[in-house]
């Protein structure tokens, strides 16, 4: 048994989606999947069995591949109420993470890698509509902060200097990680972010 990852980027906006697999079994699953005719090909080439399409919440450009992975393959649309499932040597642990949007999830993969969607992007996260949101964030960007410092983090977008991290680099280099002691100060960097941003030269 050898659990791979297999990253595309395109979509929307620079979008990754997911193929998590074991090489042996051809288990596998697909988080947020975008169009894009590699992933068909990659499903096909390296003959994976594949039992879910994992969404981490319902914009259209985390979900828009769904349909014709699940009418090619047979695999089902995963429900993030179901909490914990395993599919073969693979486990998938639901983390509701409402902020970004009320249904945003993230996946814990075998206690290893995070599939975070637009909750935490590299040194970033996602953008939140009014106050109530916002705090609903913050709570929930502090909880998976108490996760084990060495989880690697896979964003659904690719914002950062880089394209993935660990929760222990983001809570060293991500300013909003940094403001989760204060309510306050996390909304007034959200506010002021564009400002930010230019300060640092960040892109
Ligand atoms: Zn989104």
């Amino acid at each position: 048994m050898s659990i791979e990852i297999k990253k595309f980027k395109g979509g929307f906006d620079r979008n990754f989606s997911y193929i998590v697999y074991d090489t042996e079994s051809k288990k596998s699953i697909v988080v947020d999947p975008i169009i894009k005719e590699e992933i068909p090909s990659f499903i096909e080439e390296n003959k994976l069995d594949l039992a879910y399409v994992l969404n981490t919440h319902g914009h259209f450009d985390h979900v828009e591949g769904n349909g014709k992975i699940l009418d090619l393959t047979g695999a089902k649309l995963f429900d993030p109420a179901k909490k914990n499932e395993k599919v073969g040597p693979i486990s998938i642990k639901v983390i509701p993470t409402p902020g970004h949007t009320k249904d945003s999830v993230c996946y814990l993969i075998n206690k290893k890698w995070l599939f975070t969607g637009d909750t935490l992007f590299v040194g970033k996260i996602g953008g939140t509509s009014d106050l109530k949101s916002a705090k609903e964030e913050f709570e929930s960007l502090k909880k998976i902060m108490m996760l084990d410092e060495k989880i690697i983090v896979y964003p659904g977008h690719d914002y950062g200097k880089k394209e993935e991290s660990t929760i222990g680099e983001e809570k060293n280099d991500n300013p909003f990680i940094q403001k989760l002691n204060s309510f306050d100060k996390f909304l007034d960097l959200k506010e002021n972010w564009a400002q930010y941003k230019k300060e640092h030269g960040l892109a």
